[in-house]
């Protein structure tokens, strides 16, 4: 679901553009073809889009490059676009804005990378129409979705029109990847207004749902109030496209905008076919936001409060824990054995002893193998379920980081499958089976802190270790503090 969202969002700004771009500056009233047209000021092709893509898709591969927010590099590429084409359609760059511009000379001369350009008077909406990466990169971590949004701004717009409209929408982008609906998107309470600038703050408000003439000059207010105006009023993707097109002035960049946060809410598969097929470089732009996805941040600390997602760490025992499931360091045979199993099986007595023989009468008479997970019920310890899974060998078994991935995957996806709320795990395979324990924390970490975005409903996980040292391991390999 997630992935449709991040995808349909970066598609779906490089389609608004790209569909805008050929009627760019044209004063309505007019008629709008339903597929992409030729001409316009920058006389483009069928599926051609301009600098909005172009600065989308720098700031998306400086993300995945530099594995979060690069200022300098994220600077380095647009001016390799303004001065070298890198990622545009064409040879070269053939339309920027005069912000833009101005701040990549000045990057240029100084090496400083906040180089935006301050004031009411330079609001334009060159930041917003590039934004959505930052949302599909962050949209797990509140805090650092704000601070990033607002800089991704100020490199080159640091108007404070243009820095609070970027936090705003990159909020209502985040929202909607996360699954929200229109009604819980664009109420009161969605977003702290807070410290925000009165004409931003009225837009929230719901200036955009009033009946007047829109105007989407490229000043950022009335870019965004015309985008959630669309969004709003219009039930598809393809409708609200059309209609804030069909307003005139700054078609391509309204349509990028609006295409950001459409696309993130109804998905690639809500982008009508023949304009995403027909978008220049389509598979390029699919893969930059297939990436994305697959290396959007995870939180380093715990999951945000929005999402009631949590993971912590805690010492002791782990068949004293009170979790809906605990997780269990099998060995293949499935009937004890040392460490965590041993320690399950002596506490939970021998009803899961009894469970696990039948298990291996019947579905696993040659054991269980390395990687998946099954379920007994717990016996007498606190958990509803017990689940079962065998560690990889690290000297044994060559393929032991795939292995050790699918054991926390699998057994995480099957306690969710089980409508299971809490699951503990123990620090699998770093016994008897020897894996190193620093290198286990961070795939342990890695797979847990990915996979709980989409679980639907365990919400609570627990690292459990046998003493304070493995506990520190943990932490210090994950940069937990
Ligand atoms: P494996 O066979 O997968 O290597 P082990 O059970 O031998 O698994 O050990 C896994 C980890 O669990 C080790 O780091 C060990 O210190 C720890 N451990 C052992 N017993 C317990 C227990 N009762 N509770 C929590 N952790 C434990």
């Amino acid at each position: 679901m997630q992935k449709n969202k991040i995808i349909g969002s970066l598609i779906g700004l490089a389609v608004g553009d790209a569909l805008g771009a050929a009627y760019e500056f044209k004063r309505p009233p007019y008629n709008i073809n339903e597929n992409y047209i030729t001409g316009g000021v920058h006389n483009v092709s069928i599926g051609e889009w301009t600098d909005d893509t172009s600065m989308a898709l720098c700031l998306a591969q400086s993300l995945i490059d530099k594995n979060g927010f690069d200022t300098k590099d994220q600077m380095d590429k647009y001016l390799s676009w303004y001065e070298d084409g890198y990622f545009s359609t064409r040879s070269e760059c053939f339309d920027i804005g005069n912000t833009v511009a101005r701040a990549l000379a000045s990057y240029k001369n100084t090496d400083e990378p906040f180089s935006g350009i301050a004031g009411d008077n330079n609001s334009g909406n060159g930041s917003l129409m590039r934004l959505s990466p930052i949302a599909l990169y962050y949209y797990q971590d509140k805090e650092a979705l704000i601070k990033y949004a607002a800089q991704s701004s100020q490199i080159t717009h640091k108007s404070e029109l243009a820095v609070d409209v970027c936090i705003y929408y990159a909020q209502l982008i985040a929202g909607a990847v996360k699954g929200y609906s229109k009604e819980e998107l664009l109420s009161n309470e969605f977003i702290d207004t807070k410290d925000m600038r009165k004409e931003v703050i009225n837009v929230m408000k719901g200036s955009y749902k009033e009946d007047k003439v829109y105007k989407p000059t490229g000043y950022v207010i009335d870019t965004l109030e015309t985008a959630l105006m669309a969004f709003y009023r219009f039930d598809s993707f393809e409708d609200g496209l059309l209609h804030v097109i069909s307003l005139g002035y700054d078609t391509d960049t309204v349509g990028a905008v609006y295409g950001q946060l459409a696309g993130a809410f109804y998905g690639h598969n809500g982008i009508p076919k023949k304009w995403t097929n027909a978008l220049i470089k389509y598979n390029l732009l699919y893969s930059t936001a297939e990436e994305l996805y697959n290396n959007s941040s995870v939180q380093k600390v715990n999951f945000n409060d929005e999402m009631h997602k949590k993971i912590h760490i805690l010492v002791g025992d782990i068949t004293t824990i009170n979790s809906d499931v605990i997780v269990n360091a099998a060995n293949y045979r499935l009937l004890g054995g040392g460490g965590v199993d041993g320690a399950i099986h002596r506490t939970g007595g021998s009803k899961i002893l009894d469970e696990c023989k039948f298990l291996r009468k019947t579905r696993y008479p040659d054991g269980l193998f390395t990687g998946p997970a099954v379920a007994t019920t717990a016996g007498n310890l606190k958990a509803k379920y017990l689940i079962h899974t065998v560690g990889p060998k690290y000297r044994f078994d060559s393929n032991h980081v795939e292995l050790l991935e699918s054991c926390y995957k699998n057994s995480l996806m099957l306690a969710d499958d089980y409508k299971c709320e809490s699951i503990a795990f123990p620090s699998i395979a770093t016994g008897i089976y020897a894996y190193p324990k620093d290198e286990a924390a961070k795939i342990a970490y890695t797979v847990i802190n990915k996979l709980l975005v989409n679980t639907r409903y365990i919400k609570d996980v627990v690292f459990v270790f046998y003493s304070q040292e493995d506990a520190n391991i943990f932490k210090k390999s994950n940069h937990i503090k």
